[in-house]
């Protein structure tokens, strides 16, 4: 009922106030809580189903990003699209958010100061999308959302639920995968395993019904 309610956009039902996506983007707008704001073109705050069941979390905007105010939309993002569909899952019923909304000059990783700045935003999203698997992009949006100092190399592909019961799936971020082909296997391995969950939430009969997707191959 919440999710139906966020996506007629209703605000107040039973005397809870529901925050939607625009609300928070209006909130941030002219945001320069860090010093990233200073040299943004765009903020890039994320796209997406508002009542998405799967998010997908990397670690900042990139040059295009930057120039088009969109996530995930460079080389990394076509990659993403790639692996995306090879699964059976479009961009649209998805929502793709980073770490950080403003480009870290020359993509260096945010500073933890900077991370720190943004992530509140982030989590405010997070309360109003409640999605019931996130797969995490990379090693950034790994260390800040769940924390200590394991390598993604070690945590990718082992699910890992969150104290509100949340699973979610650290993986390479498609960046990576650019720079290292060998990685592209145990990426696919790990949508695989996203797909599967993601199934099972959409569709919980037991053998998913006709909503359980077919696998097509590896993305390339
Ligand atoms: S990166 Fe985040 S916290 Fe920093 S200025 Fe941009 S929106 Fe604000």
């Amino acid at each position: 009922m919440e999710q139906e309610a966020r996506r007629l956009g209703a605000k107040d039902i039973s005397g809870v106030i529901f925050l939607t996506l625009a609300d928070i983007r209006r909130e941030m707008d002219d945001c320069q809580t860090c010093g990233l704001g200073r040299g943004r073109r765009n903020l890039v705050f994320g796209e997406g189903d508002e009542a998405a069941r799967l998010m997908l979390i990397g670690e900042g905007p990139g040059a295009d990003e930057d120039r088009l105010g969109r996530p995930f939309v460079g080389a990394a993002g076509q990659l993403l699209d790639r692996i995306l569909a090879a699964v059976d899952i479009t961009r649209e019923e998805v929502y793709i958010a980073n770490v950080v909304k403003c480009r870290p000059p020359g993509n260096r990783t945010p500073s933890p100061a900077e991370a720190g700045a943004c992530l509140p935003w982030l989590f405010r999203q997070l309360e109003t999308i409640r999605p019931a698997v996130i797969v995490l992009l990379g090693a950034t949006a790994f260390k800040y959302l769940i924390g200590g100092t394991t390598g993604i190399t070690v945590v990718r592909g082992k699910w890992l639920t969150t104290k509100s019961g949340i699973a979610v799936m650290p993986t390479y971020h498609p960046a990576a995968l650019l720079r290292n082909p060998g990685w592209k296997k145990p990426v696919w391995e790990d949508f695989q395993q996203v797909r599967d969950r993601y199934n099972d939430v959409i569709d919980p009969t037991p053998k998913g019904g006709g909503l359980r997707r077919k696998l097509q191959g590896p993305a390339s």
